[in-house]
């Protein structure tokens, strides 16, 4: 989120705030387009998504540009597999699936389950309760285009929930009729349905939670300018960023929400349940600064006046929240949504002694609200 891979556009009206693009006129936006696609960036409207789609929520164009919404989005396609076996930059389509070949060599590319995988799963039952029990066993083979996984007869166990020696047997006979008892060579193995399939079929009989062990024979890198990089390396220029066409809603002005936006495109929730309450800070000078070229750009607000008041904002989240939502109106509405985190982090808090400020107490009370703490503890 640094400045330093930014694509410098030569022009007075596009202006990088936090790794997004704001571009103030039509004009400006046609040479920042014409550029972005000279370097090589493919660059979405989203406008063309179906009035269905799952971004606009039922929005019109019209009312996403009135909106803010980040109309553009320009992404570099430079994501690479690269082949353990030959080395050779191959395709990422499929290349993490079950016996996918290298389209160079032949090399497979990966394997999910082999001889020796740590399989771990739960029989499917009518009513498994929240915490029913997990078996994790050795593979010794899978026909995956059968869907037959055969597991050695032994019990890893070891941490929550995981049944052992001990236990595992009264488990598995109250399965008896999924699995099969086999031989393969000299191991005695329980064989068991389990297709290669991302979802759910009616005729499963284990629900898979966790394998380890997988034969990994490829990496992900990104190629640009004949340079490779790491999967998560950064490159000269971002890979991927939103262009707001901000003419369309500039100039802001102040209101009892506004500074939902500032704080947004500063990087910062504007929920202030969402922060730790202990005073720990959460905000960063960077993102006062960022909300300062916001503020002096795209709103009528006095961005001279944020640079000198916002130095002695607080740096918790909620404090920060109030500061930046009282410089904006004096009507500020400020949103504390119910965060069942906070009650157990005050919980937590309480039983190792440590004394809990107001703030805290507060937050927990207000947390104990959060209808998914409420279903936890039902
Ligand atoms: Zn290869």
């Amino acid at each position: 989120m640094s400045s330093d891979n930014r694509i410098d556009f030569g022009i007075p009206d596009a202006i990088w705030i936090l790794g997004n693009l704001f571009v103030k006129t039509p004009e400006a936006l046609e040479s920042v387009l014409a550029k972005l696609r000279e370097i090589g960036y493919k660059v979405d409207d989203k406008r063309d998504e179906p009035e269905d789609g799952f971004l606009r929520h039922g929005r019109t164009n019209e009312e996403l540009e009135a909106s803010g919404w980040n109309l553009w989005y320009a992404h570099l396609d430079v994501r690479q597999g690269k082949c353990g076996s030959c080395g050779s930059y191959i395709s990422t389509l499929g290349i993490q699936t079950h016996d996918h070949r290298c389209e160079v060599c032949g090399a497979v590319t990966y394997l999910k389950i082999i001889r020796g995988s740590l399989v771990e799963f739960s029989f499917i039952e009518e009513d498994p309760g929240f915490f029913s029990p997990v078996l994790r066993m050795p593979a010794v083979r899978w026909d995956a285009e059968e869907g037959t996984l055969y597991l050695k007869l032994r019990f890893v166990g070891g941490g929550f929930r995981r049944l052992d020696e001990t236990n595992a047997w009264e488990y598995i006979r109250r399965f008896r009729d999924k699995w099969e008892l086999v031989r393969v060579g000299k191991d005695w193995c329980i064989k068991v349905h389990y297709p290669d399939s991302f979802y759910m079929q009616p005729d499963d009989v284990i629900e898979m939670r966790d394998i380890s062990r997988h034969h990994w024979n490829h990496t992900i890198v990104k190629v640009w300018e004949g340079v490779e990089y790491r999967e998560y390396d950064r490159l000269p220029i971002p890979d991927s960023f939103s262009v707001h066409e901000t003419w369309r809603w500039t100039l802001l002005e102040p209101s009892p929400t506004l500074h939902e936006t500032i704080l947004h495109v500063g990087g910062v929730v504007s929920d202030q349940g969402y922060y730790y309450q202990d005073g720990r800070p959460a905000v960063r000078a960077g993102n006062f600064e960022a909300m300062g070229v916001f503020i002096r750009h795209f709103t009528t607000l006095d961005a001279d006046a944020w640079e000198v008041d916002s130095r002695r904002f607080r740096l918790d989240g909620p404090g920060a929240i109030a500061d930046v939502a009282a410089w904006c109106h004096p009507e500020a509405e400020i949103m504390n949504k119910p965060n069942m985190f906070n009650t157990i982090n005050a919980m937590y808090d309480g039983l190792s002694g440590k004394p809990l400020s107001d703030q805290e107490v507060a937050a927990a009370v207000h947390g104990a609200g959060d209808p998914l703490l409420k279903e936890l503890l039902s």
